[in-house]
């Protein structure tokens, strides 16, 4: 650091006059002050020779902040690349970070540039010239926004998908939906009364619960059909299967069997509870004045017969149908709009009948 020649009787007479300078401007004896006055006697820096002559002409009283300022000027590559060091250490520090974060799963790609952005902001806020540490600012600032901007396209572009991920999802549903639903009626269909079944009936055998099936039929539909039109017939189709919603229970099924032929899955359900559900329906049907809707005639009532079977454990899906239909066949013989349950079944019947 210190060029000067300090050496033999000619380097003592130097030291002493340099302290003895900065005593004569009331300077305090610092390394630095020191090495700017020997750099001053010694005419090692013209530049700095200049400076200090400058100010001594000037008339004013030199201070400490001029000595520090001389220092900074003429004497501070030490200092620079000391700070280009610590700037250096915090660049590696906040890439460190911006790593750390990109990382951590739960945090954005967008922190990633974030996280670049205070690095190149720190370092365009260190009022260094050194000409590396220039370059090294712009290349990281350059490749920050070049980061930033493709993170921002990587964040719209994964919120886009995202949206058009829970779109798809919900036009799969609504497909699901209506692929499993009675486009007449709006209740189920066929394919989902035999889904539900089987599903049903694991639960009740893994759950050792009570799954009681009923079946419902228009009661003499044809010739209802026959005097008021097909599409009259529609209108009591819907009608009927609006009743049999109506008071089912929020975990019951109801679907559309066939034609006017309908069915309730009632899961963790005794029989006797769901003969009493299907009476409720039955009566309420029975109960009902029609009119008919495109001419608003009256058309009286219409009725309907019930069947219930309880399914019986290991039995298929197909079994438990048919004892119920069975019940539904003998709700017909016996005089219509009536619920037969299987337990009202005589002896042996369900499984020899046919
Ligand atoms: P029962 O009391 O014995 O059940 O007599 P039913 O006349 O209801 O018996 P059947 O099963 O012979 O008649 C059912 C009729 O239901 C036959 C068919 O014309 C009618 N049908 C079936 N599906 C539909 C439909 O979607 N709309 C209409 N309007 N009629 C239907
Ligand atoms: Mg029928
Ligand atoms: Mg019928």
């Amino acid at each position: 650091m210190l060029n000067t020649q300090l050496v033999g009787a000619e380097g003592q007479v130097l030291g002493h006059r340099t302290v003895d300078e900065m005593g004569r401007h009331e300077l305090p004896v610092s390394p630095q002050n020191y090495e700017v006055w020997l750099s001053y006697f010694t005419h090692s820096s013209p530049d700095l020779r200049a400076a200090v002559d400058k100010l001594i002409s000037s008339g004013k009283t030199v201070t400490a902040l001029d000595m520090e300022e001389l220092y900074e000027r003429f004497f501070s590559t030490t200092h620079l690349s000391t700070q280009v060091m610590e700037t250096g250490s915090r660049i590696a520090h906040e890439i460190a970070d911006a790593l750390d974060a990109l990382k951590k799963a739960g945090a954005t790609t967008e922190r990633y540039g974030a996280t670049l952005n205070v690095a190149a902001d720190s370092l365009s806020n260190a009022a260094i010239d050194g000409d590396a540490l220039k370059r090294l600012i712009n290349v990281l600032a350059g490749a920050t926004t070049e980061m930033s901007k493709q993170n921002s396209s990587l964040s719209t572009k994964l919120a886009q998908s995202s949206v058009e991920m829970e779109k798809l999802r919900t036009s799969l549903r609504q497909a699901r939906a209506e692929a499993l639903t009675d486009a007449l009626t709006g209740v189920a269909n066929r394919k989902l009364f035999d889904e539900t079944l089987r599903l049903r009936k694991e639960e009740a055998d893994s759950e050792k619960t009570e799954l009681s099936l009923i079946l419902a039929d228009i009661d003499h539909f044809k010739s209802f059909n026959d005097t008021w039109g097909h599409q009259t017939g529609d209108q009591v189709i819907r009608f009927v299967a609006s009743a049999l919603a109506k008071f089912a229970l929020p975990d019951h099924l109801v679907a559309r069997y066939g034609g006017e032929e309908f069915a309730v899955i009632m899961p963790r359900t005794p029989l006797k509870e769901a003969g009493r559900i299907a009476d409720q329906i039955r009566s309420a049907i029975e109960a009902k004045r029609l009119v008919r809707r495109s001419t608003n005639e009256t058309i009286g009532a219409v009725t309907v017969s019930f069947g219930g079977a309880l399914y019986a454990s290991g039995e298929t899906p197909s079994q438990i149908v048919a004892r119920a239909d069975e019940c539904l066949y003998l709700s017909k013989r016996t005089g219509r709009n009536r619920v037969t349950l299987e337990n009202a079944l005589p002896p042996m019947s369900a499984s020899n009948a046919a």
